[in-house]
């Protein structure tokens, strides 16, 4: 009795909402919650990462007492020196550039 009524009420479910427009809603309301799951989770994981790489750069590394601090500030919140924004990891593209040069003109 239980399942001929399940059976009954699964072919009707078929009938009604498979072949109809109704059936084709359902089927692209399931996809279109599937593709703004998809489509938000790529979209949060990529916030995510851009603002980690964010929060990387602005990671300061004291000269004077060596701590990690973020801060947008020249001043350490540990020791309260000045740090010199000194681009030493720009300066060594620049130093090896001249290196390629001076290799050129010995050939
Ligand atoms: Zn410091």
């Amino acid at each position: 009795m239980n399942k001929t009524s399940t059976f009954i009420w699964v072919s009707i479910i078929l009938i009604f909402l498979l072949p109809s427009t109704a059936g084709r809603f359902f089927l692209d309301m399931a996809g279109g919650i599937i593709l703004i799951i998809f489509f938000g989770t790529l979209l949060i994981s990529g916030i995510g990462w851009l603002s980690w790489r964010q929060l990387k750069a602005n990671i300061k590394n004291c000269d004077n007492c060596g701590a990690n601090y973020f801060s947008e500030s020249e001043l350490c919140p540990v020791c309260g020196s000045h740090q010199n924004l000194n681009n030493s990891e720009v300066n060594i593209p620049a130093s090896s550039a001249t290196i390629d040069i001076n290799a050129e003109e010995t050939d």
